[in-house]
């Protein structure tokens, strides 16, 4: 079976196709800055390019997808299904489903707690829908690995009349991400990932950290919307409600340029004013800056904090692992979140830490507890759901 993945944005429309006989990667790609003027780069074994070329829209950008699928397909073969990343799935979606028009509509809806991702997403949906009416395509939820977290951890402390009302409670993100990496956690151990007891940490522009008890999630440090728990690249992460009314007046802001501020000039970037970029960060706090040594240690600490309270959840863990551009490149934050897990008995391998690479256990053979890098695949996660 032949799935194409694709991971709609704003401005860019990332796409993979796999061969899920043998989950080979075939193709990998991204249309970059549509609308804007147009970057097209792919690459399939040794085979590839990136030109600059008009991207005024997705349907553009799509058609360019195409012409590359229609190249790289193997004779008498078709794509069989297209698998859709979708931020957003509300209360309803707890699983990843068939397309319908009324799934569609729904993903529309839910632009109401994702709203710079749920409506690029339902548009990349409308224009693959358009080019491939004759094959399942199906949605797949980054909110849905977390519908186990229990009502207690997802409620928040507001008139429960408003949460029903408004469906306002904690969705997480990530799900395929931790789901994945969970997954992957188990085969390094050689248990079972229904024995576990697993805190994995995404760590990158975006980042999340999920308690997972049996491969389920029990709970996860985004909420509502992506903007809540760790410290992000641009994003706040928690932050107590009345900074808001505080901001509000005294820098005459209104609803929309907070939501900006917070979700594109916070986080990292607002805290170093040099980047976003964690290694940029960590190039600037090793010269001495210390607004980047400081916004090094609130994401260093942020982590080590999620990774304290979920062991409470867990009552306990066996193991925690690292994934996303952040998490499976720097050695250092790992090694700082670990020092201070010594109390569990846990050991880190200085060496497979250090110079290790890949998927790997960086933790002693005697660690009570293991710690694991493992780089993510969300892309190999959706086609699977797909195939599912
Ligand atoms: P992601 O969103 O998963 O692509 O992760 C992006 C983040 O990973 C950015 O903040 C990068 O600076 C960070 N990153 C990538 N490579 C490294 C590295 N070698 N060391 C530290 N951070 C890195």
């Amino acid at each position: 079976m032949l799935v194409l993945v694709l991971n709609s944005g704003s401005s860019s429309l990332k796409f993979n196709l796999f061969d899920m006989t043998d989950e080979t990667l075939l193709l990998d790609g991204m249309a970059e800055r549509i609308g804007v003027d147009g970057l097209f780069r792919w690459t399939a074994g040794k085979e590839g390019e990136s030109r600059e070329l008009p991207l005024p829209d997705h349907d553009t950008a799509l058609r360019e997808v195409l012409g590359v699928v229609a190249r790289i397909v193997p004779k008498g073969r078709h794509i069989n299904a297209v698998g859709h990343r979708v931020v957003h799935g509300g209360p309803k979606y707890g699983e990843s489903v068939l397309i319908t028009d009324e799934v569609l509509a729904d993903i529309e809806t839910y632009a109401l707690y994702a709203p710079l991702h749920n409506p690029s997403n339902a548009l990349g949906i409308r224009v693959a829908r358009h080019d491939f009416p004759d094959i399942p395509h199906i949605a797949v939820f980054d909110t849905a690995f977390h519908h186990s977290i229990p009502d207690y951890a997802r409620i928040y402390g507001i008139p429960f009349e408003l949460s029903q009302k408004y469906g306002i409670r904690r969705y997480g993100f990530h799900g395929s991400s931790h789901a994945f990496v969970a997954a992957r956690t188990a085969i390094l151990l050689a248990r079972p990932l229904r024995s576990l007891k697993l805190v994995t940490c995404h760590i990158g522009n975006g980042t999340s950290v999920c308690a997972v008890l049996q491969g389920h999630s029990m709970d996860t440090s985004m909420g509502m919307t992506p903007l809540q728990g760790v410290i992000m690249g641009t994003r706040c992460g928690t932050l107590d409600p009345s900074i808001v009314d505080l901001l509000i007046e005294k820098e005459h802001l209104d609803y929309r340029a907070i939501t900006d501020l917070l979700n594109k000039k916070s986080g990292l970037l607002g805290i170093s004013g040099v980047s976003s970029d964690f290694r940029e960060i960590e190039m600037a706090a090793d010269q001495g800056n210390a607004r980047a040594a400081l916004a090094r240690d609130l994401l260093t600490y942020d982590v080590r904090k999620f990774i304290g309270s979920y062991i409470a959840v867990l009552d306990g863990v066996d193991a925690i692992t690292f994934t996303a551009g952040i998490g499976t490149n720097s050695p250092r934050l790992r090694a700082e979140v670990c020092r201070h897990l010594t109390y569990l008995g846990l050991e880190l391998d200085e060496q497979a830490n250090t110079t290790g690479t890949g998927e790997r256990l960086i933790s002693t053979p005697t660690s009570k507890v293991a710690v694991a890098v493992v780089p993510t695949n969300e892309e190999l996660m959706i086609a699977r759901e797909t195939v599912k």
